[in-house]
């Protein structure tokens, strides 16, 4: 197998109410368990979402869909053929990180909704993050309903009924539900057989301008380490566009905040792609899916300690403007979804908000709200398109909670 084959090709969200299953699922399809990440911490690219990667596989000579695997041989030592390579975004389903989640959502390309079928449907985080999908645009969905080796088939049946119900008029309506135990690993095969027909590779356009979001940044250099050894600082992230190919120019925006005669500015970073890591390995160019890892020619002082997540990277030249306050199209929901439901008041002046663009989470305040449109000042800029969502999160009581979606003008 070739290094580029190997390399995850669309990335796919595990959404859903905490404790119904996403990670033991994400552990069944790909044999890692996400909550520990501990390979991926080493190699350093894990982010605050968990990541795996799964290459979906078909069993020589057997029929649809029993020949759905991803081990590599067959029950009976059959050979295996690859599909594809997969990245499972596993999003936490606590109400907290809901920022975190709508921030890997901008790297999604379809998502897997993980319903338990022991409790009533829907559960807060189970409609949260169905509204998540929807506002976001996320329409490749499959629906695993989970732990059915938990529940008799009276209950498997009303549970279905209830996913059927509550999706119906969403984004996932009509989505395939496909019962399974993520622990027994019963209905694996169903369930890749739906992510395969339902969640397809995106056409890519290799020829666009690289770009690549930054969820991670770090130094990965032991203190202590003298100036001779060290190694350039490292910034992690996912490719949404084109390709990064080593030893071409790299630019970040919106950079560092750099002080000058007591005014400060925000000026973009210039370095160049020393390595670049993917699918676990040294690669010499990086398409999208998944996750990957650039040694950059960069003081590892800039990108410690995430300092550089939420930046938007690609050659020099080509990035979106970078931008301290932006007009935004909004588009309220009717209420808060979850446990303290209510509904949604007009943005008001002078009202801080919490905004989510690509993967950068940043608070800005508003300056001037008119109905569907608001102004705000950011705290800390974005470098993002026209034409770019943003998910818009209120303070309501002691935590964000979405309110809507902006459209960046
Ligand atoms: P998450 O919060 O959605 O990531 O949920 P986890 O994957 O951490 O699972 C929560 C708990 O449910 C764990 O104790 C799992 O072992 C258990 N669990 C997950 N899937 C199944 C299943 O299909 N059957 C049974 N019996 N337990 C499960
Ligand atoms: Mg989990």
């Amino acid at each position: 197998v070739t290094q580029q084959t190997q390399q995850p090709e669309v990335n796919i969200g595990l959404v859903g109410h905490v404790d119904h299953g996403k990670t033991t699922l994400v552990q069944a399809l790909s044999g890692s368990w996400t909550d520990q990440h501990s390979e991926e911490m080493k190699r350093g690219i894990s982010i605050r979402l968990g990541y795996a990667d799964a290459t979906l596989r078909k069993i020589d000579g057997v029929e649809p869909p029993e020949c759905y695997t991803v081990e590599e041989t067959g029950p009976d030592g059959e050979a295996t053929e690859r599909l594809r390579t997969v990245s499972f975004v596993d999003a936490p389903g606590h109400e907290t990180l809901m920022a975190t989640m709508l921030s890997g959502a901008a790297i999604m390309d379809g998502a897997v909704l993980v319903v338990s079928a022991t409790e009533d449907v829907p559960q807060a985080q189970t409609e949260e993050h169905l509204m998540a999908l929807d506002i976001i645009g996320i329409d490749n969905i499959v629906i695993a309903q989970n732990k059915i080796d938990l529940v008799d088939r009276e209950r498997a049946v009303e549970s279905y009924e209830q996913i059927e119900e509550f999706v119906s008029g969403t984004v996932a309506e009509g989505a395939p539900i496909v019962p399974v135990s993520a622990q027994q690993e019963v209905n694996i095969d169903l369930l890749i057989d739906a992510v395969e027909r339902e969640i397809p590779t995106p056409e890519r356009d290799e020829t666009e301008d690289p770009r690549l979001f930054a969820a991670r940044s770090f130094d990965i250099n032991r203190p202590g380490t003298t100036w001779t050894d060290l190694a350039g600082g490292v910034v992690g992230g996912s490719v949404v566009q084109g390709k990064l190919e080593t030893g071409a120019e790299l630019e970040l925006r919106p950079g560092r905040e750099v002080e000058e005669g007591g005014a400060s500015e925000w000026r973009p970073i210039s370095t160049e792609i020393r390595s670049l890591q993917a699918g676990g390995q040294s690669v010499e160019e990086v398409s999208p899916g998944g996750l990957c890892g650039i040694g950059t020619g960069l003081d590892p002082s800039l990108t410690k300690g995430d300092a550089l997540a939420g930046q938007v990277a690609g050659e020099p030249g080509t990035l979106p403007p970078t931008r301290e306050e932006f007009t935004m199209g909004v588009e309220l929901l009717d209420r808060i979804v979850g446990e303290d439901e209510g509904s949604v008041e007009e943005i008001s002046t002078g009202e801080p908000l919490m905004l989510t663009v690509g993967t950068a989470t940043t608070v800005g305040s508003v300056t001037s709200a008119r109905g569907d449109e608001a102004e705000v000042k950011l705290k800390r800029p974005v470098c993002a398109e026209s034409g770019a969502q943003i998910a818009i999160n209120r303070r309501v009581g002691a935590r964000w909670r979405l309110i809507g979606i902006g459209t960046l003008q």
